[in-house]
């Protein structure tokens, strides 16, 4: 009697590790992101209405290595003070810890003070050479700081020596999923969020990363109602939580097309 009572209770707890253990997928415990939250230190990226573009995207990267954690995954982030570092450094992170995807948080700004209450959105961005206007336009102020003493022809360079591998291609597909789910979990709370779509732009945080790599601009801090909403715990979370089942979604699929 006694030992069946033992049995009994040793395989409810059996059951209990189990289940407690179901929660976490066992596929992603193995998979590394690389979080990049935007400029820092001396470099504060976009600024309106008194705030800052290096704060916004610290609070949002601390909100999405939580949100990957719940899930399972392994996070690195570059960045998780106010402190500067170089484009390299950045990207050189991403291949030491031999992420499975990279991702750089922003936020957008522009410059035509007129238009700032009509111009706002999300939008995610992959790397890629084009000869559209805006997207050039905003990756040069992206650019600007960590490009500063490199010459045109050495950035020519650079970006012409990744653009064609497969790389482009899986970051698009990433860049795809990230969106979709960014807009999904923002639009079942939000009224009104505008959706920027996939971009492709010359920004040369996602140049040396040898991974899939993507740049989310969360949204316009020149636009006073999405700079509120930027702001707010709650809106930051929901990005947080559409980026992470963007990229589950992305990887699940890659996951299945190598048969593993
Ligand atoms: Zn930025």
């Amino acid at each position: 009697m006694l030992l069946q009572r033992y049995v009994l209770w040793l395989l409810s707890l059996l059951l209990t590790v189990l289940l407690l253990d179901g929660c976490t997928d066992p596929k992603r415990t193995n998979r590394l992101v690389v979080i990049d939250a935007g400029h820092g230190g001396h470099d504060c990226g976009a600024q309106c209405g008194g705030k800052q573009e290096k704060a916004l995207v610290l609070q949002i990267v601390q909100k999405l290595q939580k949100a990957f954690r719940n899930e399972g995954y392994r996070v690195y982030m570059t960045r998780g003070n106010d402190r500067f570092l170089t484009l390299g450094q950045r990207t050189r992170i991403a291949d030491l810890k031999n992420a499975d995807v990279f991702i750089s948080i922003h936020a957008n700004a522009i410059a035509d003070k007129n238009r700032f209450e009509e111009i706002e959105g999300v939008e995610t961005y992959f790397l890629q050479k084009t000869r559209e206007a805006r997207s050039q336009r905003i990756a040069a102020r992206e650019n600007a700081a960590v490009l500063k003493g490199t010459d045109e022809l050495s950035k020519n360079v650079i970006i012409d020596s990744v653009l064609n591998g497969p790389k482009v291609v899986e970051s698009n597909k990433l860049a795809i999923d990230v969106q979709r789910n960014i807009m999904r979990s923002l639009q079942r709370t939000y009224n009104g969020v505008k959706n920027g779509g996939v971009k492709p732009a010359p920004f040369y945080v996602l140049v040396g990363a040898s991974r899939p790599s993507i740049l989310v601009e969360v949204g316009y801090i020149t636009n006073t109602k999405e700079r509120n909403r930027l702001f707010d715990t709650d809106y930051q979370e929901h990005i947080a939580k559409g980026i992470v089942k963007g990229v589950n979604h992305y990887l699940d699929i890659r996951q299945k097309e190598l048969g593993f």
